[in-house]
């Protein structure tokens, strides 16, 4: 029987497994190979503009139960918005409401005012193929890509959750992602806001929950190799020295894809991955801005409306990783205002370029996630590159800590 796990890697996956197990009852260590626990998903005070920035504005949404959970087993009550969602398109300035309603159907379909404008029932139904489809085929395949509905909805949408460029994207990861939202009705779909930081609700009050529960976290302790037998993992080795694993010691390895690679080259990991650039400006917003606006033909894709700041969102953006900041903040800070409808000098801003945010969820990416279990019985892997049926996201990182968690503690 299982008593005591070493948690390497205290991003979401690795927290939400050490989680999982303490309330098992389970001895966990968690080794950190930084000074912060969050890995992709955290926040930091920027000493150059002196605002408390997320690496990335992540969208959560009520739909993502592994999430919800993971939430409220560490004390935090989530607060969601309505499932209303602005668009403009940036051709032509046209913008309108997406509202999702507040039911667990997809009912908006049926209603002519609710639905994206310049879309029929018909464009909707012809999404069956995609949602019913058992193989993997990238979206060039499925979709409909003339269709208002594909420019106006799906596109955006698809860029976001699988952080790709929508034809080349996993038909099955984009399915799933609807099965779990879209398909659920707005009560899925209501945006999660984090208005004082990811750390404060996905990382902070779980250090604080695993400390209560006996935890030991350790950071700054990077696991740079690891020794295997026919059997089993038998040792971890940091810098400082090698912990033997004992028959009642597991291990469950949530590094990123390339890191877990890198340690057990066996495991079957992706090995592409998709930038995402966020800019995060030091103004307010003008009273009355929703809280996201998407748009389309431009280069910021997601506008973010905080209380004291507005940030943008610019997913699958490899493209931009060569453009200068400074050009790159100016040309976004001029969407940004035509589309607020502001009047204001560029503020203080930062920019943040995350070159391997996610891995690239083609299909032929998709293929290459190891499961939960590895040939070790003392063994499971977890992160939101391990085959969860998700992209790389919140819901995905943190479902996969769980099952490791739960693999473990019935061995
Ligand atoms: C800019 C950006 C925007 C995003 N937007 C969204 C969004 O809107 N919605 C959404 O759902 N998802 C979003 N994501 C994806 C989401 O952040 C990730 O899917 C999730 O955080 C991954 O968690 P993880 O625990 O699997 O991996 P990570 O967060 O990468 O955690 C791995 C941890 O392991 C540590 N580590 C690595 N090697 C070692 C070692 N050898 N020893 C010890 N520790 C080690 C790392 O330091 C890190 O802390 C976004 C990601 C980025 C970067």
């Amino acid at each position: 029987m299982i008593k005591h796990v070493h948690v390497v890697g205290a991003g979401l996956a690795g927290l939400s497994a050490a989680v999982r197990l303490t309330q098992a009852g389970i001895a966990v260590t968690v080794h950190e190979a930084t000074r912060q626990a969050g890995g992709r998903c955290r926040s930091y005070d920027d000493a150059a503009t002196g605002m408390h920035i997320d690496n990335g504005t992540h969208l959560l949404l009520s739909g993502n139960r592994s999430a919800v959970d993971y939430l409220k087993a560490i004390g935090v009550t989530p607060d969601f918005a309505p499932a209303n969602f602005r668009f403009v398109d940036g051709a032509t300035g046209e913008s309108w409401i997406l509202r999702l309603g507040n039911g667990s159907l997809p009912t908006w379909i049926f209603d002519a005012a609710s639905r994206v404008p310049k879309t029929s029932l018909l464009d909707y139904l012809k999404l069956l193929p995609l949602l019913l489809g058992r193989a993997d085929r990238p979206l060039r395949e499925v979709l409909d890509r003339e269709s208002e509905l594909y420019r106006r909805l799906i596109d955006p949408l698809m860029v976001a959750a699988l952080n790709i460029d929508t034809p080349s994207g996993s038909s099955l990861l984009a399915s799933q992602v609807a099965r779990e939202t879209l398909l659920r009705g707005g009560e899925a779909c209501r945006p999660l806001v984090f208005e004082r930081g990811l750390s404060t609700a996905f990382v902070e009050p779980a250090l604080k929950a695993l400390r209560e529960r006996g935890a030991e976290i350790r950071f700054e302790h990077e696991v740079e190799s690891v020794t295997t037998s026919d059997r089993a993992l038998t040792a971890l080795r940091f810098r400082d020295g090698e912990t033997v694993l004992g028959p009642e010691d597991a291990v469950v390895l949530a590094v990123p894809a390339y890191a877990a690679a890198a340690l057990v080259p066996t495991l079957k990991a992706p090995d592409q991955f998709r930038a995402i650039i966020n800019i995060h400006y030091d103004l307010a917003p003008p009273d009355g801005s929703p809280f996201m606006t998407g748009v389309l033909g431009r280069t910021v894709e997601w506008i973010f409306a905080f209380r004291h700041r507005i940030s943008t969102t610019i997913s699958h953006a490899d493209r931009l990783l060569t453009l200068p900041r400074q050009e790159l903040a100016e040309t976004a800070w001029r969407e940004i205002t035509d589309i607020l409808g502001m009047n204001a000098p560029i503020p203080k801003w930062q920019l943040v370029r995350e070159r391997r945010a996610t891995f690239a969820a083609t299909p032929a990416q998709n293929a290459r996630r190891n499961e939960t279990k590895t040939r070790w019985a003392n063994l499971a892997v977890a992160g939101d590159w391990t085959d969860t049926g998700l992209p790389a996201t919140i819901e995905g990182a943190i479902r996969s800590g769980q099952r490791a968690a739960e693999l473990l503690s019935n061995r």
